[in-house]
């Protein structure tokens, strides 16, 4: 496989605060308040056909985060979605992963945020497989998803990925390609960059997403699993339930719909409900 260059070393152009500039040359100072203090929002996009995915969704998401954290980003959802739309078509892209961000510069640094300026920027490449394979194994992590007293959970900010990371990281050093994620009262949550379904009695069973982020792509699936006649169940999951789990599967913009062939020590087969979730999906996103 080809190896790509670092992400800060491609040819192109990245949106920065309302204008596209030469790929190398959109850069932060290393005093920007969100490096040290990691309050920065942003988006996971995926463009198909030249068209990206529930863009308004995205949009409407990224800004959201921004008041969940306090941010307030500078451009209206309409403003984001002409944006996304310019810098796809400047780089010459049809399908690709988009990566709105915004952050707080290096106005001025101290714990407080007050007197930081927010700034935005949007960069778009390909990013095809996810994880590659066509099924993924989970480790149950020993990092649990905070409580949304403790953190602003249904937000996609920067800080909670820490945990992410860490968790990611584990479970690939011990042979796994994602983790599986409790919450802080032991319930089933879902992966660091996906969420989670099961199927039980022929019924699909997912958490209900009170303390993490309710993904789009796991809301298009619940839709899609009901069109197809399923009994869709959101509720609160614990671990034990996995035990008769006859196939498992994560969702997420990157991921899109992704089997889990194990998790620990049990094995799930790449089960008929999967496959056309699958096949749903992709014919969805590209319609
Ligand atoms: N959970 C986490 C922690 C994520 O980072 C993502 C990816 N954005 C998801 C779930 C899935 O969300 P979506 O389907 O909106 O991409």
């Amino acid at each position: 496989m080809a190896v790509l260059p670092p992400l800060d070393d491609r040819d192109g152009v990245i949106w920065l605060n309302g204008k596209l500039v030469p790929w190398r040359e959109a850069k932060v100072h290393v005093c920007a308040h969100s490096l040290h203090y990691g309050n920065a929002v942003f988006e996971g996009e995926r463009a198909y056909n030249g068209k990206v995915f529930k863009l308004t969704e995205h949009s409407r998401r990224l800004v959201a985060s921004g008041e969940l954290t306090a941010m307030q980003v500078p451009y209206s959802v309409e403003e984001l979605d002409a944006a996304t739309k310019l810098v796809l078509a400047e780089n010459g892209l049809t399908d690709a992963y988009v990566r709105p961000i915004a952050w707080r510069g290096s106005e001025t640094l101290g714990v407080s945020a007050v007197g930081t300026k927010v700034h935005v920027a949007i960069v778009c490449w390909v990013w095809p497989a996810y994880y590659g394979g066509d099924g993924i194994k989970l480790k149950t992590s020993r990092w649990k998803r905070p409580s949304p007293e403790s953190a602003p959970t249904a937000s996609k900010c920067a800080g909670l990925y820490v945990l992410c990371t860490l968790a990611r990281d584990e479970a690939i050093a011990a042979g796994y390609q994602d983790a599986f994620m409790l919450d802080y009262r032991g319930r089933v949550a879902e992966a660091t960059g996906a969420n989670l379904f099961f199927l039980r009695g022929g019924e699909l069973h997912t958490p209900e997403a009170d303390c993490f982020l309710n993904g789009i792509t796991r809301q298009t699936v619940i839709g899609l699993a009901r069109d197809h006649g399923l009994k869709v169940h959101e509720r609160a999951v614990w671990p034990d339930e996995l035990a008769d789990a006859t196939e498992v599967f994560v969702t997420g913009t990157a991921v899109e719909v992704t089997s889990v062939v194990g998790i620990d020590d049990r094995a799930y087969p790449v089960g008929p409900v999967t496959k056309k979730l699958q096949a749903a999906y992709a014919e969805l996103v590209r319609r």
